[in-house]
Protein backbone atom coordinates (compact mmCIF):
# COMPACT_ATOMS: atom_id res chain seq x y z
CA UNK A 1 0.00 0.00 0.00
CA UNK A 2 0.79 3.54 -0.25
CA UNK A 3 -0.02 6.57 1.99
CA UNK A 4 -0.44 10.13 0.25
CA UNK A 5 2.80 11.94 1.98
CA UNK A 6 1.03 15.36 1.59
CA UNK A 7 -1.62 15.00 3.68
CA UNK A 8 0.69 13.49 6.12
CA UNK A 9 0.10 15.09 9.40
CA UNK A 10 0.88 14.00 13.38
CA UNK A 11 -2.65 15.53 14.85
CA UNK A 12 -1.46 15.06 18.33
CA UNK A 13 -2.05 18.59 18.87
CA UNK A 14 -5.64 18.67 17.36
CA UNK A 15 -6.49 16.01 19.61
CA UNK A 16 -5.38 17.55 22.86
CA UNK A 17 -7.32 20.59 21.57
CA UNK A 18 -10.53 18.59 21.06
CA UNK A 19 -10.10 16.83 24.35
CA UNK A 20 -9.69 19.82 26.24
CA UNK A 21 -12.70 21.21 24.64
CA UNK A 22 -14.49 17.87 25.79
CA UNK A 23 -12.91 17.98 29.46
CA UNK A 24 -14.33 21.89 29.78
CA UNK A 25 -17.50 21.31 28.53
CA UNK A 26 -17.71 18.25 30.91
CA UNK A 27 -16.84 20.24 33.73
CA UNK A 28 -19.45 23.06 32.45
CA UNK A 29 -22.13 20.10 32.47
CA UNK A 30 -21.65 19.02 36.06
CA UNK A 31 -21.46 22.72 37.40
CA UNK A 32 -24.96 23.37 35.94
CA UNK A 33 -26.21 19.73 36.91
CA UNK A 34 -24.82 21.04 40.56
CA UNK A 35 -26.76 24.59 40.63
CA UNK A 36 -30.00 23.18 38.92
CA UNK A 37 -31.71 19.60 37.39
CA UNK A 38 -30.79 20.29 33.53
CA UNK A 39 -31.66 18.21 30.86
CA UNK A 40 -28.84 16.26 29.49
CA UNK A 41 -26.46 18.22 27.24
CA UNK A 42 -26.73 16.80 23.74
CA UNK A 43 -23.23 14.76 23.13
CA UNK A 44 -25.07 13.67 19.70
CA UNK A 45 -23.20 16.53 18.54
CA UNK A 46 -19.83 15.64 19.58
CA UNK A 47 -17.80 13.16 17.30
CA UNK A 48 -19.22 9.50 19.05
CA UNK A 49 -15.38 8.59 18.99
CA UNK A 50 -14.82 11.44 21.84
CA UNK A 51 -17.90 10.34 23.90
CA UNK A 52 -16.55 10.37 26.68
CA UNK A 53 -19.83 9.16 28.79
CA UNK A 54 -19.59 6.11 26.85
CA UNK A 55 -19.59 3.23 29.15
CA UNK A 56 -15.70 1.21 29.03
CA UNK A 57 -16.18 -2.34 27.80
CA UNK A 58 -16.00 -4.54 31.18
CA UNK A 59 -15.41 -8.01 29.15
CA UNK A 60 -13.60 -6.88 26.40
CA UNK A 61 -13.04 -9.07 23.58
CA UNK A 62 -9.74 -10.56 23.20
CA UNK A 63 -7.20 -12.79 20.92
CA UNK A 64 -4.18 -15.16 21.89
CA UNK A 65 -1.64 -13.39 20.88
CA UNK A 66 1.05 -15.59 21.17
CA UNK A 67 -0.69 -18.09 19.33
CA UNK A 68 -1.11 -15.31 16.30
CA UNK A 69 2.85 -14.44 17.30
CA UNK A 70 3.66 -18.30 16.04
CA UNK A 71 1.70 -18.01 12.75
CA UNK A 72 4.24 -15.38 12.07
CA UNK A 73 7.00 -17.34 13.11
CA UNK A 74 6.11 -19.85 10.94
CA UNK A 75 5.08 -17.73 8.07
CA UNK A 76 8.42 -15.68 7.73
CA UNK A 77 9.76 -19.48 7.94
CA UNK A 78 8.94 -20.29 4.33
CA UNK A 79 11.16 -17.05 3.31
CA UNK A 80 9.43 -14.10 0.66
CA UNK A 81 5.76 -14.89 -0.60
CA UNK A 82 5.43 -13.07 -4.10
CA UNK A 83 2.80 -13.82 -6.30
CA UNK A 84 3.64 -16.78 -8.52
CA UNK A 85 5.74 -18.09 -6.07
CA UNK A 86 6.50 -22.08 -4.82
CA UNK A 87 7.08 -20.21 -0.97
CA UNK A 88 3.24 -18.37 -2.25
CA UNK A 89 1.90 -21.93 -2.47
CA UNK A 90 2.97 -23.20 0.44
CA UNK A 91 1.60 -20.41 2.41
CA UNK A 92 -1.85 -21.25 0.46
CA UNK A 93 -1.54 -25.00 1.83
CA UNK A 94 -0.99 -23.64 5.40
CA UNK A 95 -3.88 -21.26 5.68
CA UNK A 96 -5.80 -23.77 4.58
CA UNK A 97 -4.54 -26.77 6.65
CA UNK A 98 -5.78 -24.32 9.50
CA UNK A 99 -9.03 -23.55 8.56
CA UNK A 100 -9.98 -27.50 8.17
CA UNK A 101 -13.92 -27.91 8.57
CA UNK A 102 -14.84 -24.51 8.41
CA UNK A 103 -16.93 -23.39 5.15
CA UNK A 104 -13.70 -22.26 2.97
CA UNK A 105 -14.11 -20.84 -0.55
CA UNK A 106 -11.65 -19.45 -2.95
CA UNK A 107 -11.44 -16.32 -5.67
CA UNK A 108 -9.34 -17.86 -7.89
CA UNK A 109 -7.94 -15.83 -11.37
CA UNK A 110 -4.73 -14.66 -13.37
CA UNK A 111 -3.82 -11.72 -12.92
CA UNK A 112 -2.48 -9.68 -16.26
CA UNK A 113 0.56 -7.65 -14.60
CA UNK A 114 3.75 -5.70 -16.13
CA UNK A 115 5.82 -8.72 -15.12
CA UNK A 116 3.58 -11.00 -16.83
CA UNK A 117 0.59 -13.47 -15.78
CA UNK A 118 0.11 -14.70 -12.67
CA UNK A 119 -2.28 -17.31 -10.42
CA UNK A 120 -3.83 -14.79 -7.79
CA UNK A 121 -6.14 -16.62 -5.36
CA UNK A 122 -7.99 -14.48 -2.68
CA UNK A 123 -9.03 -17.23 0.25
CA UNK A 124 -12.51 -16.53 1.91
CA UNK A 125 -13.99 -18.35 5.15
CA UNK A 126 -17.28 -18.06 6.43
CA UNK A 127 -18.63 -17.80 9.55
CA UNK A 128 -22.66 -17.27 9.89
CA UNK A 129 -24.66 -15.04 11.77
CA UNK A 130 -28.04 -15.17 12.99
CA UNK A 131 -28.17 -11.51 11.09
CA UNK A 132 -28.46 -10.37 7.24
CA UNK A 133 -25.46 -9.30 6.10
CA UNK A 134 -22.14 -9.97 6.44
CA UNK A 135 -18.79 -8.20 8.22
CA UNK A 136 -15.73 -8.55 6.03
CA UNK A 137 -11.67 -8.81 7.71
CA UNK A 138 -9.46 -9.13 4.91
CA UNK A 139 -5.52 -8.96 5.16
CA UNK A 140 -3.65 -9.91 2.25
CA UNK A 141 -1.04 -12.61 2.20
CA UNK A 142 1.27 -11.94 -0.46
CA UNK A 143 4.39 -10.42 -0.56
CA UNK A 144 6.26 -7.34 -1.84
CA UNK A 145 7.55 -8.92 -5.14
CA UNK A 146 10.71 -6.73 -6.29
CA UNK A 147 12.21 -8.12 -2.97
CA UNK A 148 11.59 -11.47 -4.22
CA UNK A 149 15.04 -12.25 -4.23
CA UNK A 150 16.39 -10.56 -1.45
CA UNK A 151 16.28 -11.44 2.32
CA UNK A 152 12.96 -9.98 2.39
CA UNK A 153 10.81 -12.04 4.30
CA UNK A 154 7.95 -9.57 5.32
CA UNK A 155 7.00 -10.09 9.34
CA UNK A 156 4.68 -7.49 9.11
CA UNK A 157 3.75 -6.63 5.75
CA UNK A 158 1.73 -9.94 4.85
CA UNK A 159 2.78 -12.06 7.74
CA UNK A 160 1.01 -9.94 10.62
CA UNK A 161 -2.20 -9.59 8.24
CA UNK A 162 -2.14 -13.64 7.39
CA UNK A 163 -1.86 -14.60 10.99
CA UNK A 164 -4.22 -12.11 12.89
CA UNK A 165 -6.84 -13.77 10.37
CA UNK A 166 -6.18 -17.13 11.20
CA UNK A 167 -6.24 -16.16 14.77
CA UNK A 168 -9.97 -14.92 13.90
CA UNK A 169 -10.74 -17.60 12.80
CA UNK A 170 -9.53 -19.57 15.67
CA UNK A 171 -12.08 -16.98 17.84
CA UNK A 172 -15.16 -17.59 15.38
CA UNK A 173 -15.01 -21.42 15.35
CA UNK A 174 -17.74 -22.97 16.77
CA UNK A 175 -19.29 -19.85 18.33
CA UNK A 176 -23.13 -18.94 17.48
CA UNK A 177 -22.17 -15.67 16.32
CA UNK A 178 -25.11 -13.40 17.76
CA UNK A 179 -25.24 -10.94 14.61
CA UNK A 180 -23.84 -10.41 11.15
CA UNK A 181 -22.11 -13.14 9.52
CA UNK A 182 -17.74 -12.75 9.61
CA UNK A 183 -16.02 -13.34 6.28
CA UNK A 184 -12.64 -13.47 6.46
CA UNK A 185 -10.95 -12.57 3.71
CA UNK A 186 -6.92 -13.55 2.82
CA UNK A 187 -6.30 -11.41 -0.04
CA UNK A 188 -3.70 -12.03 -2.67
CA UNK A 189 -1.97 -9.88 -5.19
CA UNK A 190 -2.00 -6.60 -2.64
CA UNK A 191 1.42 -5.93 -3.90
CA UNK A 192 2.59 -4.01 -7.33
CA UNK A 193 4.98 -6.15 -8.99
CA UNK A 194 6.62 -2.97 -10.62
CA UNK A 195 5.57 0.60 -9.49
CA UNK A 196 2.44 1.00 -7.35
CA UNK A 197 -0.24 2.56 -9.49
CA UNK A 198 -4.38 2.09 -10.27
CA UNK A 199 -3.64 -1.07 -12.69
CA UNK A 200 0.00 -1.76 -10.52
CA UNK A 201 -1.55 -3.30 -7.26
CA UNK A 202 -4.91 -4.70 -5.10
CA UNK A 203 -5.02 -7.56 -7.80
CA UNK A 204 -7.42 -9.81 -6.02
CA UNK A 205 -9.41 -7.19 -4.26
CA UNK A 206 -10.42 -5.69 -7.72
CA UNK A 207 -10.93 -9.05 -8.77
CA UNK A 208 -12.88 -9.73 -5.69
CA UNK A 209 -15.25 -6.41 -5.68
CA UNK A 210 -15.87 -6.45 -9.01
CA UNK A 211 -17.05 -10.22 -8.53
CA UNK A 212 -18.58 -9.77 -5.59
CA UNK A 213 -20.55 -6.36 -7.18
CA UNK A 214 -22.12 -8.83 -9.90
CA UNK A 215 -23.15 -12.07 -7.77
CA UNK A 216 -24.97 -9.03 -5.47
CA UNK A 217 -22.78 -10.14 -2.45
CA UNK A 218 -21.54 -6.48 -2.32
CA UNK A 219 -25.21 -4.90 -0.84
CA UNK A 220 -25.13 -7.37 1.99
CA UNK A 221 -21.52 -6.15 3.28
CA UNK A 222 -22.15 -3.90 6.23
CA UNK A 223 -18.61 -3.23 6.96
CA UNK A 224 -15.31 -3.56 5.29
CA UNK A 225 -12.43 -4.10 7.81
CA UNK A 226 -9.05 -4.21 6.55
CA UNK A 227 -5.91 -5.19 8.70
CA UNK A 228 -2.28 -4.41 7.38
CA UNK A 229 1.06 -4.28 9.01
CA UNK A 230 -0.48 -4.37 12.74
CA UNK A 231 2.52 -6.15 14.72
CA UNK A 232 4.80 -2.91 15.06
CA UNK A 233 5.91 -3.12 18.54
CA UNK A 234 5.29 0.57 18.78
CA UNK A 235 1.85 0.55 17.28
CA UNK A 236 0.59 3.42 15.30
CA UNK A 237 -2.64 3.30 13.72
CA UNK A 238 -3.30 5.78 11.30
CA UNK A 239 -6.46 7.70 10.69
CA UNK A 240 -7.29 7.31 7.03
CA UNK A 241 -9.02 9.80 5.01
CA UNK A 242 -9.68 7.37 1.97
CA UNK A 243 -11.47 4.90 4.72
CA UNK A 244 -15.30 5.87 5.37
CA UNK A 245 -16.01 8.31 8.37
CA UNK A 246 -18.34 6.62 10.52
CA UNK A 247 -16.40 3.45 10.55
CA UNK A 248 -12.87 4.80 11.32
CA UNK A 249 -14.75 6.68 14.08
CA UNK A 250 -16.33 3.11 15.28
CA UNK A 251 -13.16 2.04 15.37
CA UNK A 252 -11.21 5.03 17.47
CA UNK A 253 -14.55 4.63 19.98
CA UNK A 254 -13.71 0.69 20.38
CA UNK A 255 -10.30 1.30 20.69
CA UNK A 256 -11.12 4.34 23.43
CA UNK A 257 -13.30 1.88 25.13
CA UNK A 258 -10.34 -0.76 25.67
CA UNK A 259 -8.37 2.09 27.15
CA UNK A 260 -5.85 1.83 23.27
CA UNK A 261 -7.09 4.56 22.16
CA UNK A 262 -3.25 6.50 22.50
CA UNK A 263 -2.20 3.80 19.99
CA UNK A 264 -4.72 5.29 16.91
CA UNK A 265 -5.10 8.04 15.41
CA UNK A 266 -1.95 10.36 16.02
CA UNK A 267 -0.98 10.13 12.89
CA UNK A 268 -3.56 11.12 10.13
CA UNK A 269 -2.73 10.44 6.07
CA UNK A 270 -4.62 9.32 2.82
CA UNK A 271 -3.77 4.89 2.09
CA UNK A 272 -4.14 3.54 -0.93
CA UNK A 273 -5.07 -0.53 0.15
CA UNK A 274 -7.18 -3.36 -0.34
CA UNK A 275 -10.13 -1.68 0.91
CA UNK A 276 -10.15 1.31 -1.59
CA UNK A 277 -12.06 -1.11 -4.30
CA UNK A 278 -14.59 -1.67 -1.96
CA UNK A 279 -14.81 2.03 -0.98
CA UNK A 280 -15.27 2.96 -4.89
CA UNK A 281 -18.43 0.83 -4.96
CA UNK A 282 -20.05 2.22 -1.59
CA UNK A 283 -19.28 -0.45 1.23
CA UNK A 284 -18.45 1.20 4.38
CA UNK A 285 -14.35 0.57 4.77
CA UNK A 286 -12.00 1.22 7.42
CA UNK A 287 -7.87 0.48 6.76
CA UNK A 288 -6.28 -0.46 9.90
CA UNK A 289 -2.69 -0.02 9.30
CA UNK A 290 0.20 1.14 11.04
CA UNK A 291 2.48 2.73 8.43
CA UNK A 292 4.43 4.34 10.80
CA UNK A 293 7.19 1.05 10.77
CA UNK A 294 10.12 2.30 12.48
CA UNK A 295 11.62 6.05 12.25
CA UNK A 296 10.07 7.64 9.10
CA UNK A 297 8.45 4.16 8.14
CA UNK A 298 12.11 2.80 7.38
CA UNK A 299 11.31 -0.86 7.46
CA UNK A 300 8.57 -0.69 5.72
CA UNK A 301 9.45 -2.95 2.19
CA UNK A 302 13.04 -3.70 3.41
CA UNK A 303 15.13 -6.47 4.41
CA UNK A 304 14.64 -5.07 7.84
CA UNK A 305 10.70 -6.15 8.20
CA UNK A 306 11.45 -8.92 10.45
CA UNK A 307 10.04 -11.04 13.81
CA UNK A 308 11.98 -9.03 16.27
CA UNK A 309 10.24 -5.36 15.25
CA UNK A 310 6.84 -7.25 16.49
CA UNK A 311 4.78 -7.58 19.47
CA UNK A 312 2.33 -9.85 20.94
CA UNK A 313 0.84 -6.86 22.63
CA UNK A 314 0.18 -4.83 19.50
CA UNK A 315 -1.71 -7.86 17.72
CA UNK A 316 -3.75 -8.05 21.27
CA UNK A 317 -4.73 -4.45 20.78
CA UNK A 318 -5.35 -4.68 16.78
CA UNK A 319 -7.07 -7.91 17.83
CA UNK A 320 -9.17 -6.38 20.14
CA UNK A 321 -9.96 -3.63 18.51
CA UNK A 322 -11.14 -5.27 15.66
CA UNK A 323 -13.42 -7.43 17.57
CA UNK A 324 -14.98 -4.44 19.29
CA UNK A 325 -16.10 -3.05 16.30
CA UNK A 326 -17.85 -5.70 15.04
CA UNK A 327 -19.75 -6.05 18.37
CA UNK A 328 -20.12 -1.94 17.86
CA UNK A 329 -21.35 -2.60 14.59
CA UNK A 330 -23.77 -5.44 15.59
CA UNK A 331 -25.73 -2.84 18.23
CA UNK A 332 -26.06 -0.47 16.05
CA UNK A 333 -29.72 0.04 14.30
ZN1 LIG B 1 3.64 -4.02 1.27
Amino acid sequence: MISGKSQHVRRGGMLACILLLLFTLACAREKSAEAAPQPATSTALLPTALDRTAAPETNPPSINADRTMQYIKDIVAFGPRPIGSANHKRLEQYIYSHLKGDQVEDDAFTADTPEGKFPVRNIIAKFPGTRDGIIVIAGHYDTNYPLRNTAYVGANDGGSSTAILLEFANQLRGKKLDGYSVWLVWTDGEEAVKQWSATDSLYGTRHLAEKWQKDGTLKNIKAFLLEDMIGDADLDIAHDMNSTPWLETMVYQAATRLGYQSHFFTIETGIEDDHLPFVQRGVPSADLIDLDYGYNNVFHHTPQDTIDKLSPKSLQIVGSVTLETIRLINAMK
